[in-house]
């Protein structure tokens, strides 16, 4: 089964092109879509989970076992029949219970063929996101990352084939990001999942393929391990201080810098060794996104 994206564009009525022909595959497992705010990552989402329409392009869902081909962008019913979506924003949090909600969302998603059925897949779910301690608690009391899990259990009703979830780590703390990142791998294994971020430890972490997409358009994709590869021998490092970072014209792109013990440590791309005292360094996702970022905007 696979995700197969082609020429997709949409521009805004204010004249944004959000999605600039966009063309991906995407294969069973985790998939990130890794971006900075206003990449058009939400865009994509959107369009895919059928909430939205693009201006023009294609988007196939191929070898499903259940449906067979799916046009999604013209079979909106069969795609929402085997589609789990996690928004960015998951809108308001009543004060019913996490089991009398979702409770109340698998009948409206037609879950299981009577009440009895329904609160069994309900239970499970829940104890399958770890909320069963806190069933009975009102959702609106959840912290961040239970709200984020009991997300995941809403969008798992009806057994997804397809599953997307649109910035789901922002704002958590480290340990329920964790949490967040054990759950999701697991439910990815047999379906297609596909995560945007502008993260680039959700990415490194989870996902056994990726695109970086930029201002509507596709930088790179592939494997996260084939894109740190491909930077290998060229990203070099060193630590100066903050006047030297500041005053200096760099010859070489800047790829990032960050305090180490109050002093910038700083990454610069260059294809052969530097002068003045770099030293070769270990090319990271994060060296993949901004070494894109950086030549698509130069
Ligand atoms: P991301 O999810 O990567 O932050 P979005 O898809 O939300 O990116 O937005 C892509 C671009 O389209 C941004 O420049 C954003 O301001 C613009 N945009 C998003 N939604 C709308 C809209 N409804 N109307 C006009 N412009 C929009």
């Amino acid at each position: 089964m696979k995700l197969v994206i082609e020429k997709l564009s949409k521009t805004y009525p204010g004249g944004v092109r959000a999605l600039d022909e966009v063309s991906l595959e995407i294969p069973r497992g985790m998939f990130g879509l890794l971006g900075p705010n206003g990449a058009g990552k939400s865009t994509l989402m959107r369009t895919i989970a059928t909430l939205q329409e693009a201006d023009s392009g294609s988007v196939i869902l191929e070898g499903s076992q259940v449906a067979g081909r799916i046009d999604v962008l013209q079979e909106k019913e069969r795609v929402r029949g085997l589609l789990g979506y996690l928004p960015q924003e998951f809108g308001v949090y009543p004060r019913t219970s996490a089991v009398r909600l979702l409770t109340h969302l698998a009948a409206l998603k037609g879950v299981g063929r009577n009440g009895r059925e329904r609160a069994e897949v309900v239970d499970r779910l829940l104890e399958r996101v770890n909320l069963s301690d806190v069933k009975h608690k009102g959702v609106s009391t959840y912290s961040g990352g239970m709200r984020q899990r009991f997300g995941i259990a809403q969008a798992l009703l009806g057994d997804p084939q397809l599953l997307i979830v649109d910035e789901p780590t922002a704002g958590l703390d480290p340990g329920e990001r964790n949490r967040f990142y054990n759950l999701l791998a697991e439910v990815g294994e047999n379906i297609i999942v596909i995560l945007s971020t502008h993260i680039v430890q959700d990415v490194k972490e989870l996902c056994t393929s990726m695109a970086i997409i930029d201002r509507g358009r596709v930088l790179a994709s592939g494997s996260p391990l084939d894109a740190e590869e491909s930077l290998r021998g060229k990203v070099w490092t060193r630590t100066m201080s903050k006047q030297e970072l500041q005053q200096r014209d760099w010859a070489y792109p800047i790829l990032s810098s960050k305090l180490v013990a109050g002093l910038p440590s700083v990454r610069i791309y260059s294809e052969e060794e530097p002068q003045g005292g770099w030293r070769s360094a270990e090319p990271d996702l994060e060296d993949v996104f901004f070494s894109r970022l950086s030549s698509s905007h130069s």
